[in-house]
């Protein structure tokens, strides 16, 4: 069994941190994997990962270490998960989207964008296989599952079978003819996220949005494989005191607290060794934690990206984002190729999706 993919990355400093702090940062490069971080409090201490992406990173860069890989076998039938961590304004949703989803610049161009293209280059590339691409996109608002390609469905059920395992059973998918398709679409979808104000980033988000693409192929002797990529821009992980919130915002900000550390928690029960309370999984102590069942509990490739500010006014909150990740990157992953032979054979491993299951939960 590997470990999963744990990445950090610092963005640029801000005119504003520089206006605060001028050019001072809190990070100081050893290597292309190991930094130290330096804090008033703390002091000194050294953190190494699979790979740190500096401010002079490209995002070709960060899409070709951390996602390329989980493209390739998605594909294959090899389910993935990419998500991206840290405080507001650290640099997660600009990883994911870039600076827009419709972004002309291929240097700016997100992970999103390089993912749909890249799912569609392997497609292309592999003769003799009929494949069909979906997507579907929900937030987490308020401990609510909302349908961004359908807002009438803003309280989506999550179901849980034996041989799907997690599934939104209501939620829109919409069939993907080429990359400019799914951009269209992502682009609709992501118009629709519930987004606040808050101290740390004006067009912060409140919710933690989850993108996720199935692939479905099905080959000239009737096998029948499935693979899902699911990528997950989180919302914000700093204290709730720091966003300077009140009212509506301050509930936004402790819900978002607590399906972070529910997140968490499930990372510490799935790394601390079967010793710990006869090692029960808190799965269902929240909806993103629930959501990500399957990629968490190992049944999934996964990268996880910690994004990060330079800026020593930010150290505390860098701290807490690079401590989650050194404790993520203890989560062993052993994704299962999914496959059937065709429609009524025996299921190898986890049966297509269309197929229906008897031992359905509803949470
Ligand atoms: P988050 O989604 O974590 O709240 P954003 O991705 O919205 O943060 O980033 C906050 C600001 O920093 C945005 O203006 C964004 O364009 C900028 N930014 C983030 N990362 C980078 C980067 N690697 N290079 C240049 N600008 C960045
Ligand atoms: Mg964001």
């Amino acid at each position: 069994m590997a470990n999963i993919t744990v990445c950090a990355r610092f963005r640029p400093l801000t005119s504003k941190e520089r206006r605060d702090r001028g050019d001072s940062v809190c990070v100081e490069r050893i290597d292309d994997e190991a930094f130290t971080l330096k804090d008033e409090k703390e002091g000194e201490m050294k953190f190494s990962f699979d790979k740190v992406f500096y401010d002079d990173s490209r995002q070709d860069d960060v899409y070709s270490f951390l996602a390329r890989p989980i493209v390739r076998d998605v594909v294959n039938a090899i389910n993935g998960t990419i998500i991206t961590y840290g405080q507001t304004g650290a640099g997660k949703t600009y990883s994911m989207e870039g600076p827009s989803i419709l972004e002309c610049d291929d240097a700016k161009k997100g992970l999103l964008a390089r993912v749909v293209d890249g799912v569609f280059r392997e497609i292309t590339s592999a003769d003799s296989i009929k494949y069909i691409i979906k997507l579907s996109m929900v937030e987490i608002y308020m401990e609510k599952v909302r349908d961004l390609l359908d807002l009438s469905k803003d309280h989506i059920q999550i179901k849980e079978t034996k041989s799907q395992g997690i599934l939104l059973p209501e939620v829109t998918e919409l069939s993907l003819s080429d990359t400019a398709d799914a951009l269209r679409s992502l682009s609709s979808g992501i118009c629709n996220r519930a987004v606040g104000e808050t101290q740390m980033n004006v067009a912060s988000s409140r919710s933690h949005c989850i993108y996720i693409f199935s692939v479905h192929q099905e080959s000239t002797n009737q096998t029948r494989t499935y693979g899902k990529l699911i990528l997950v821009d989180l919302a914000g992980s700093e204290k709730v005191e720091k966003t300077g919130a009140e009212g509506r915002v301050l509930e936004e900000a402790k819900t978002i607290n607590k399906s972070l550390s529910a997140l968490g928690n499930v990372v510490h029960a799935l790394t601390c060794g079967p010793n710990v309370k006869g090692n029960h999984v808190p799965y269902r102590n929240s909806k993103l934690t629930r959501i990500l069942q399957d990629s968490l509990g190992g049944n999934s490739q996964m990268a996880l990206l910690c994004c990060c500010s330079p800026s020593p006014s930010n150290v505390s909150e860098t701290l807490s984002t690079l401590r989650f990740g050194a404790r993520a990157k203890h989560i062993k992953a052993s994704p299962r190729v999914h496959c059937t032979r065709d429609k009524h054979a025996k299921t190898l491993e986890t049966s297509f999706p269309s197929e229906d299951e008897s031992h359905d939960k509803v949470t």
